[in-house]
């Protein structure tokens, strides 16, 4: 069993009580993981989802319930077998933290599609037999194949919504390839919307809002 660590967190303690700040241990980081100070981490409505136990059927919720699957901070620490970062970078990470690497979709680096990998939050955590515990604290421990590198010159409060809202929306358009002369179609102009609005155009595409 890994060694811990105590971080700070703002926690759920049941479906309807707010959250509130708290202690939780986090492992120290095994040779692939990288230790990242949290300075952004966007509110998804997952999270909220989450925390109020909205999704009871398929996936119940764990308490203390800590949300955000939208992170972006600076590395403080890494595991001896970690190459791709190194204390100061500044890095992210979405909703998902590991998978297992073996199976015909993670060897395609298709992780998104992988039957056993494991979420940010409220999923089984394989390190401390617990549930993990998201980006609504101080510090994260993830696996190096899980963080992703931030260019420094992004807003970095600005760029933490990328991580599901952003990824969410650019998959799709970079699925069907939209390039210049492309047509667009946006239903609703929402956390999700608004992103997708921007990208498409950014992407040269001509795109049109469907909205109420
Ligand atoms: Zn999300
Ligand atoms: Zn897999």
């Amino acid at each position: 069993m890994a060694t811990m660590f105590n971080a700070k967190a703002f926690s759920a303690a049941s479906p309807s009580s707010p959250l509130a700040s708290t202690t939780i241990a986090r492992r120290d980081p095994t040779e692939n993981d990288v230790q990242i100070e949290i300075l952004f981490c966007g509110v998804c409505h997952s999270d909220l989802h989450q925390v109020r136990d909205e999704w009871k059927s398929v996936m119940p919720t764990v308490y203390p319930c800590v949300p955000g699957h939208e992170i972006v901070g600076r590395v403080t620490k890494v595991g001896s077998a970690v190459s791709k970062f190194k204390a100061g970078d500044i890095a992210a990470v979405g909703c998902m933290v590991d998978s297992d690497g073996t199976c015909p979709e993670c060897r395609r680096n298709l992780e998104q599609f992988c039957h056993n990998c494991t979420l940010t939050y409220n999923f089984p955590d394989k390190h401390t037999g617990g549930v993990t515990y998201g980006g609504y604290s101080d510090s994260v421990v993830v696996d190096q194949r899980f963080v992703l590198r931030v260019p420094p010159n992004l807003d970095l409060a600005g760029a933490a919504p990328l991580l599901c809202a952003g990824i969410t929306t650019y998959s799709p358009l970079h699925h069907w390839g939209v390039t210049k002369g492309k047509k667009v179609g946006i239903v609703g102009l929402g956390g999700l919307g608004h992103m997708g609005v921007k990208f498409a155009h950014a992407l040269g595409a001509h795109v049109v809002l469907f909205t109420t």
